[in-house]
This record gives structure tokens, C-alpha cells and sequence, in this order.
């Protein structure tokens, strides 16, 4: 080694190289000095320099290896200088474990050698041969060549890499190499191009089960394997392992560090797997514990009375609650009453019912003596919920106020409020305002939370002590995410339709057959129904060429006038809004023309179409939302959306939303479509994306798994070394969940 050093890290000291000699005299340091024969002087030094460490420490590497080490920045990994670290941190590679944890994207199976003589075209396989020819040319200005002749004594077989003329001084005539890529034939003879390649028996990228990265730019697959191998050899055995060991055995998983060891070495696509699992499994229950032991320690009270008023409300319905409804119900009331702090959350789609079911809630806790808060993500929202809830409560002993930026007499309201006077506020962000306060708020009820930030929801809760949280989304979003992003709370689920099964025809058009659906909607009007024209944007813009709401509604006011024709967008005053809205309610307006403003929850029975332009333009779940708009008595309806979809994401889009009416499976297809960052808001991407090895798509059982332990564990009290490894984790979006 010293010999090495002097002459200035040649890999000349030792006439077969450093890691050919490394190989034969002590295969335990082989991954320390891989790479040895192509680094470069400086990646030399530094593999010397480990070599001593390594020869240091006794020779085993785990000894060395402080599990602390985990946590420094990547750029202290063998092989990463800090311009390569930037790289890696675009991948989201922070630090060492991060590099090690960091999951291939599958496995391939180079595993199969074959014979020269035997060799089909078009079969991709492995061979070994001797490299019995290396030529270089240039066949062009820009393009050179790098054939290598291998032989295997069955016949020969020609390599060929374009572009890489440093190939051919890393293999050399007279070597044995192993190659694998797929066979192809010209002119009668064997050849390969650009196959992967690497000095026989290496078995590293050859010959065995290899794990393959999503590579990004500078940062290529097998730049990432070599890397976090050697790395692995390095740092691998450091890996705590903190999930109590009945658990690892009832779930059938393996220790961290033989999960992480298996995904590099997997003896099979099983093997794999199971690694794979024991890593999600980890983070899911890791982050569960996290989230749970801020809840869970939270004290609660009980905010359910004798029943009385909710009763009366069930008995003076106009409808029997359906069983979903009923499940719901019984499910919040439980909670209500126990002295454990609820956090629920109530899901279901648009039109299940679920506002009826928060409804129950809040008289329940108003019954004993508690206050409570609906909050809504826009005024349109708000001021219907009120209306609705105001007819529902008529002549119950419940004093209800709406308390938006647009209410008029704010400050006696609010003065109300906070006296105690008012039972029942329903309201927008104004609600969250510092001047509202609370006289003894018990329930809060959040709609399409979603809409919200944590923040904001941790402000309403903080008007009251102990408050238990009703939250609602009818947003369906698939199970897998519902259980990771609320993994805290329990979930209701309103799974049937209370006015029947929806019966809704969605048809997609083609641009240019747009006025034949113009003349369809004149039709449906003549005949004296009521719908919606739904457009992406309020004003014209040029640029996007696209049909503004308000000019859509300047043609459409002069060709079926006669019908009325009303427009709103989120443009309009609070009371704009509410005008144009009660005037399509009423029947003033049968055609209402309209942003994305009426996405979210508007309620008009009796409307039974919606023409939906650029639909291109939307997302799955916003389509979804904005059909839920029409057929809500159960009638048949009809959605037209216009579309040019030019991309391949905006044809599947728009074949699962005519083919689908179900929101969990719309909310399945768009997320494989688009995957979690476009299906949720930025924030809860960010937070799902702490989530490294879960398979979103797959792992619904992973997550009840880990949910259920996760439980446990929180019930009975968390071991200082789990929560601290929660924390070490995952305490950045934790405290992002904490604000
Ligand atoms: P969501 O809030 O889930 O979108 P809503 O609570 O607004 O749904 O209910 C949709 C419509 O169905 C409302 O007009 C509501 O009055 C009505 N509704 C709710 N529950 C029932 C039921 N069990 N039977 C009949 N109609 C119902
Ligand atoms: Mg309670």
C-alpha cells in the first residue's frame, strides 16, 4: 500500500493491480478498493486511505462503523465529492442512509450465460468470452467505435459501444469479460451493441439478479449500484434495528440491516420483495408512531349529551338516514361521548350525505352544553351549508350564525361568539381569524379539508380546549394514501348514495364538434332542464386560446337568452355569487356559466347536465367533483366534456372519467396516471414523499398492518427508543404536521 503511495497511485505497485490482489489476498475489503483500476488519482487516494482504515480497524467493517454516521451528508460517502452530492440531492439523497436506503426501481435478470455457438438473435443474455480483439475507428466526425472481439471457444462474438473510446483502454486483449445486452446478427455475424460489460466473475452488473436505479441526468444507474455498494460494504452494518422483534416475526419481515443488504443482493425477486416490505413497513410505522404520540397523549373530553336533541332531528328528517349514514353516525357519537380525543375523518363522495351526518355530530355535543364550528373552504360553500342547515334546524332550539369575511355585523357576532350565545358557527377562514373567539367550543367540523393547511387546522382547534375534530373529504382518494396522510385519525367511510346509484352519461367531444353540443344543450333546455357550462378561466387570454367564462357567456346570453343564462366566477363579490347561485336555484337561470367555483359542494337537485370545455385542462378528481354537480336527485344526467387532448396523460384522463363514476376508482386511476404530487395538494405530496420504499398503489395492507401495531404500540406506550427513532426519521414533516 505504501509502495502504492509512493508511486504516486499508478496501481502499478502490485503487478496484477490493487484489486485483483485485494481479491485473492482478502476478499472481506473487495468492496473497498472496487473501483480502484477506474478512479481516478484522487478517488485512488481516497480508496487507499480507506483500505487503511479498514485495515485498521481489524478488518471487520461493522466494528469501524458508528451508526451516527448515518446521518452525515452524503458527500462524506466513499465516491461522492460535493459536485456529485448536488447530483444525489436531486434525487433526494441527503445523507449516507438516505444513499443506502434509496430503492432500485426493479430488478433485472442478467443472470443467464449463454454460449457464443448457441446464441439466438434478439435473445438478451450474459456471455463470457475472451477478449481476443479490441479495435477503435471513427466512422464519422462526430461518431467513434469500440469493437472487441470475444471468443469462448464455441464462436465469436462482437461488441459494440459508439461514443465511448475509453472502453477501449479499459479492456484489454488477452482479459476474460463478462457482457449482457441483446444479441443482434449482420451479415451472418454475432454482435452487441453497447452491452453492459465488466471483468469476468465480478458478478456486480453480470451475473446475478441486478437492481436497477431511476436514474436522473449526471447521475446514472450504474454510477448509483456501484456507489451505494460500496458504500453499503462501508456504512451496512450500522443500521439500528428498533422495531421490536414479535413484530418483525408476526409480519414476517427482516432486520433493517438484511432488508437493505437484500435489496442490493436480492438471491431472488421474493427476497426482494420482502425487503422492500420491511422498509415500508418500517416507514409507515415509524411515522404512525410519530403521528400518534402528538394526538395520542392529547387529552379529551366527552362532548356528547343525553341525545334528546339529536333525536328530535333524526325523527323530523324528511328521509331515513341510509346504513352508511347510520354506521357513520354511530361510529362520531361513540367517539363524541368517550373522554378520548376524536380525530375522524369522514369520507365520502360528493352527494353521500356527509353533511347531515357532521350535522348529528353538532347537535350532539350542543346538547351538552358545547359550541361548535363548521369550516369550509370557500363563502359559496359556507353560505350553503348555512342555508341548508338552517332549514334542517327550524324550530330546534339552536342558534346558528354564519361568520364570513363578507358577514355584516361582524364584531356583534363575533361578540356573540365568544359569549357563548351562538351554538352553531358555519364559516370560512374568517373563523380561524385571532379576534373570534370561543365561549366553549367542543366539536369542529371541517369540510373538504383537504382545502386547508394543518395550520389552519390546528388554529380553529386551538379555540377551545380538547376539541374533538370531525374532519370530511369528498375528495375520494385511494385508501393507501387515505391511511398514510390521516394515518391519526379514524376513518368513516359513506359508501352508498342516499337518491340512488348516480346515473350520469359523460361523453367526450372532440373540439371541433362543439356546436353540435351547443345544439344538444339548446335541446335539453327546450325541454326544460337545467345545467351547467363549465370553463377553465374567467377572462379571455390569448395566449392559452382559451373560452373565457365571461365570453362564453356574452354568446350564449344572446343565442338561448330565453332560457336565462346566469354566470359566476370566483371574481364576483360574496353576494354576486349568492345572487347568481339563487337564481339558478330558483329557475330564474337554467344555464349557469361558471369557473371551478362551483366544484366544491354546490347542491342544486334538479340540474341535470354540465358541459365541461377544455376539459384537457382538468384534473381527474376535478372532473369528478365538478360532474358531482348534476344528477344529484339520482335522475339521469349528462356531462359533455369538449376536449383536444393531445397528450397521452389527458386521452387517459379523459377515458377514465367517461368510464368511471365511482370516486375511489377515479382517485385510483388518477393516481396512477399522475401519481400522488398532482392528485393532492404540494404540501401532502411533500409529506407523502418522506415515504421512500412504500409502493402507493400496493400497500394498502403494509399500511393496516402498521396502522394496527403503530396503535398498539401508542396505546400501550411508546418505547423512548422507537419514538426517538420516529423522530430521527421523520421529525421534519412531523413538526411540519405540528405547526
Ligand atoms: P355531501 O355533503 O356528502 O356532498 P349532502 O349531505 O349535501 O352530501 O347530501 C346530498 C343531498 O342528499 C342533500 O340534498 C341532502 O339533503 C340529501 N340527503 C342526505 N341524506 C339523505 C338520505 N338519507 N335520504 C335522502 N336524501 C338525503
Ligand atoms: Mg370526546
Amino acid at each position: 500500500m505504501r509502495l502504492e503511495q509512493s508511486r504516486g497511485y499508478n496501481d502499478d505497485a502490485i503487478t496484477c493491480g490493487m484489486e485483483e490482489f485485494i481479491r485473492l489476498n482478502l476478499p472481506a475489503a473487495v468492496s473497498v478498493v472496487s473501483g480502484y483500476k477506474a478512479g481516478d488519482h484522487f478517488e485512488r487516494q481516497r480508496v487507499i486511505g480507506r483500505l487503511a482504515a479498514f485495515l485498521e480497524g481489524g478488518g471487520t467493517q461493522s466494528a469501524t462503523v458508528d451508526p451516527a454516521n448515518l446521518a452525515l451528508p452524503v458527500s462524506h460517502a466513499s465516491g461522492v465529492g460535493q459536485k456529485r452530492a448536488k447530483l444525489l440531492e436531486k434525487l433526494g439523497i441527503r445523507t449516507i442512509e438516505d444513499l443506502l436506503t434509496y430503492l432500485p426501481r426493479r430488478l433485472e435478470d442478467r443472470s443467464r450465460f449463454a454460449q457464443i455457438g448457441g446464441l439466438h438473435r434478439g435473445e438478451t443474455v450474459a456471455v463470457r468470452g475472451n477478449v481476443v480483439g479490441v479495435d477503435q475507428s471513427r466512422v464519422s466526425k462526430r461518431t467513434s467505435i469500440v469493437r472487441v472481439t470475444l471468443s469462448d471457444k464455441t464462436g465469436f462474438l462482437y461488441a459494440t459501444w459508439f461514443n465511448q473510446p475509453w472502453i477501449a483502454n479499459q479492456i484489454k486483449r488477452g482479459e476474460t469479460i463478462d457482457v449482457h445486452g441483446k444479441i443482434e446478427q449482420h451479415y451472418g455475424k454475432l454482435q452487441v451493441s453497447s452491452p453492459v460489460w465488466e471483468p469476468a466473475e465480478e458478478g456486480m452488473e453480470i451475473g446475478r439478479l441486478v437492481p436497477i436505479y431511476p436514474a436522473t441526468e449526471g447521475v446514472s444507474d450504474r454510477f448509483l449500484r456501484t456507489l451505494i455498494i460500496r458504500n453499503l460494504e462501508l456504512y451496512g452494518g450500522a443500521f439500528p434495528d428498533v422495531i421490536p422483534q414479535r413484530i418483525r416475526k408476526r409480519h414476517d419481515l427482516l432486520k433493517r440491516s438484511e432488508a437493505i443488504h437484500a435489496l442490493y443482493f436480492p438471491s431472488n425477486e421474493e427476497s426482494f420483495e420482502r425487503a422492500r416490505r420491511t422498509l415500508a413497513f418500517e416507514e409507515l410505522l415509524l411515522l404512525q408512531i410519530g403521528m400518534g404520540a402528538q394526538t395520542h397523549s392529547l387529552p379529551g373530553k366527552s362532548h356528547a349529551g343525553d341525545g334528546a336533541l339529536v333525536d328530535t332531528f333524526i325523527a323530523r328528517l324528511p328521509f331515513r338516514l341510509t346504513p352508511a349514514q347510520q354506521g357513520a353516525m354511530r361510529e362520531i357519537l361513540a367517539d363524541l361521548r368517550s373522554k378520548r380525543r376524536m380525530m375522524r375523518l369522514l369520507q365520502g363522495d360528493v352527494g353521500s350525505g356527509k353533511t347531515i351526518v357532521a350535522l348529528i355530530a353538532a347537535l350532539a355535543a350542543i346538547d351538552a352544553g358545547y359550541q361548535v364550528a363548521i369550516m369550509a373552504p370557500t363563502e359559496i360553500l359556507a353560505q350553503q351549508h348555512a342555508l341548508k342547515v338552517g332549514e334542517l334546524l327550524a324550530g330546534l332550539p339552536v342558534n346558528l350564525a354564519i361568520l364570513t369575511s363578507a358577514s355584516k355585523k361582524k364584531d356583534e357576532l363575533k361578540q356573540e361568539i365568544s359569549d357563548g350565545e351562538i351554538d352553531l358557527v358555519i364559516g370560512t377562514h374568517a373563523l380561524i381569524e385571532q379576534d373570534v373567539a370561543f365561549h366553549s367550543l367542543g366539536l369542529v367540523t371541517i369540510d373538504e379539508q383537504h382545502r386547508f393547511g394543518v395550520v389552519q387546522r390546528a388554529l380553529i382547534e386551538e379555540k377551545g380546549e380538547d376539541v374533538d375534530l370531525l374532519v370530511m373529504s369528498a375528495t375520494p382518494i385511494p385508501r393507501t394514501i387515505a391511511l398514510t396522510l390521516y394515518g391519526e385519525f379514524d376513518i368513516s367511510l359513506i359508501d352508498e348514495m342516499p337518491l340512488g346509484k348516480k346515473e350520469i352519461t359523460t361523453i367526450c367531444v372532440a373540439e371541433n364538434r362543439r356546436d353540435e353540443v351547443y345544439a344538444g344543450v339548446e335541446r335539453l333546455l327546450e325541454g326544460g332542464e337545467k345545467g351547467y357550462i363549465v370553463l377553465p378561466l374567467v377572462e379571455e387570454s390569448e395566449k392559452l386560446d382559451l373560452k373565457a367564462a365571461t365570453q362564453v357567456y356574452a354568446e350564449l346570453s344572446a343565442s338561448v337568452a330565453r332560457f336565462g343564462v346566469g354566470l359566476i366566477h370566483g371574481k364576483l363579490s360574496a353576494e354576486e355569487k349568492q345572487e347568481a347561485m339563487d337564481a339558478f336555484q330558483s329557475g330564474k337561470v337554467h344555464l349557469l356559466v361558471a369557473t371551478t367555483v362551483i366544484e366544491v359542494g354546490i347542491d342544486v337537485l334538479d340540474a341535470t347536465f354540465m358541459v365541461i370545455e377544455h376539459a384537457e385542462r382538468f384534473g381527474l378528481s376535478q372532473l369528478h367533483q365538478l360532474r358531482g354537480r348534476i344528477g344529484r336527485a339520482g335522475q339521469h344526467a349528462t356531462c359533455y366534456a369538449i376536449a383536444t387532448a393531445k397528450s397521452e396523460d389527458a386521452q387517459q384522463r379523459l377515458a377514465a372519467f367517461s368510464e368511471h363514476l365511482d370516486g375511489f376508482l377515479i382517485a385510483e386511476q388518477d393516481l396512477l396516471i399522475r401519481g400522488p404530487g398532482d392528485l393532492l395538494g404540494t404540501k401532502q405530496h411533500g409529506f407523502l414523499s418522506v415515504l421512500r420504499a412504500v409502493n402507493l398503489m400496493r400497500d394498502v395492507d403494509i399500511m393496516r398492518q402498521a396502522q394496527q401495531e403503530a396503535r398498539e404500540i401508542l396505546g400501550k406506550g411508546v418505547p423512548p427508543a422507537l419514538l426517538a427513532e420516529a423522530e430521527r426519521r421523520f421529525g421534519d414533516v412531523l413538526k411540519w404536521l405540528q405547526v
